[in-house]
């Protein structure tokens, strides 16, 4: 079995091993301290300095979403988003449902967000901008320069999901003035599902204080004041946070960030020349190396995806909505190798090659 899907990932064998060991109980100082120290490793990862501004918490990425709206966005707040697919949509979806203020930049499919999409809300009295700077249902990564230096022109604050594209491509808070990220654990980290972490700037910390959101679970300030110890104020999922510590390590070991992206970069390289010698056809818009779309006109692509999976037990990502008989998505995270998407590539000829007969027979 491999599993070339965005999240959970193929893990990693000595994730896998992390839960076989025992662990600690979560109000102990040697938990306390596994915390701090992955905490902080990851914040700098994020290119975020500042002290004690990283929380977990014990739930999926869309509860990081949707906690980062109750938290963050207050009355007098008018946000803008980026809605360029399903994850987009999800935040907009959100922000109708706690009643907040927002305007949304809706793009057609296969279209490139480009300046002519912001001119229109410069110096509008927008106050925030939310983007999933990866939007994992088409693939396509935005321009975080031309969004960066949109948001500090109209001294917006700027609110990333980047949970398919941190360890995936070059991010950095500190460089692009970005208020607040969210990631999660089943992404770019291929750990198990069920922590999402959310990184805040000084200024977001500071917007925070008031008036307190209406969730007793998700208020953050609960959550950053327990962190300064390494504690959250309820139950942890304690084995995700191992892996996460054993996952820290081993990245350190294969040589630090710059080399975990640049493999994760030859995959997403290697895998688009091969998809184009073979005659796929990948979407013209930026991609993150996490992920490539492959388009499918005259083949049903949710049957070639069934067909892998049943016959040749290789996962890739469906895609929802529309375009569910049209893309089919593979990720370039994960413990995937070359020789992987070679034989990927070998299972997708054939099963693309079937669903065609099976097609001509039924006409
Ligand atoms: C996976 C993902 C999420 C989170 O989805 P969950 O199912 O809640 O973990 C959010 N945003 C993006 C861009 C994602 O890729």
């Amino acid at each position: 079995m491999k599993r070339f899907t965005i999240g959970p990932v193929e893990l990693y064998q000595s994730t896998k091993e992390v839960r076989l060991h025992d662990f600690v109980h979560f109000r102990t100082d040697e938990y306390s301290e596994i915390v701090k120290n992955s905490l902080s490793k990851l914040s700098s990862m994020l290119g975020n300095k500042t002290a004690d501004s990283t929380i977990y918490l014990t739930a999926s990425g869309t509860a990081a979403m949707e906690a980062t709206i109750e938290n963050c966005v207050q009355s007098f707040d008018k946000v803008l988003v980026i809605n360029g697919g399903a994850f987009g949509h999800r935040f907009c979806e959100l922000l109708e449902y706690h009643h907040k203020n927002y305007d949304s930049i809706d793009l057609k499919w296969n279209e490139t967000l480009e300046y002519k999409h912001l001119m229109p809300y410069e110096n509008k009295g927008f106050t925030m901008l939310f983007v999933n700077l990866h939007e994992t249902h088409t693939g396509q990564l935005y321009d975080i320069k031309m969004i960066s230096d949109f948001c500090k022109r109209n001294n917006m604050m700027l609110v990333v999901d980047a949970i398919s594209t941190f360890l995936a491509d070059e991010y950095d808070m500190e460089k692009y003035g970005i208020d607040l990220t969210i990631i999660s654990s089943q992404k770019g980290l291929c750990l198990s599902p069920g922590v999402s972490f959310i990184s805040f700037s000084k200024r977001m910390l500071e917007k925070l204080s008031y008036p307190p959101p209406l969730s007793k679970y998700f208020d953050f300030i609960d959550y950053l004041n327990n962190i300064k110890r390494g504690q959250t104020p309820y139950t942890p999922a304690v084995f995700v946070m191992y892996e996460l510590q054993d996952m820290l390590k081993l990245i350190e070991q294969e040589g630090g960030l710059k080399t975990r992206l640049a493999f994760v970069k030859q995959k997403a390289q290697y895998f688009r020349k091969k998809a184009k010698e073979l005659g796929f056809y990948i979407p013209g818009y930026p991609l993150s190396n996490a992920l490539t779309p492959l388009y499918f006109e005259d083949v049903d692509a949710y049957e070639v995806i069934q067909l892998l999976k049943n016959k040749y037990r290789i996962f890739v990502n469906p895609c929802g909505g529309d375009l569910s008989k049209n893309l089919l998505r593979v990720t370039h995270i994960g413990n995937t190798t070359i020789a992987d998407i070679d034989d990927l590539f070998d299972k997708l000829v054939l099963c693309v090659k079937e669903v065609k007969e099976k097609d001509c027979d039924r006409k």
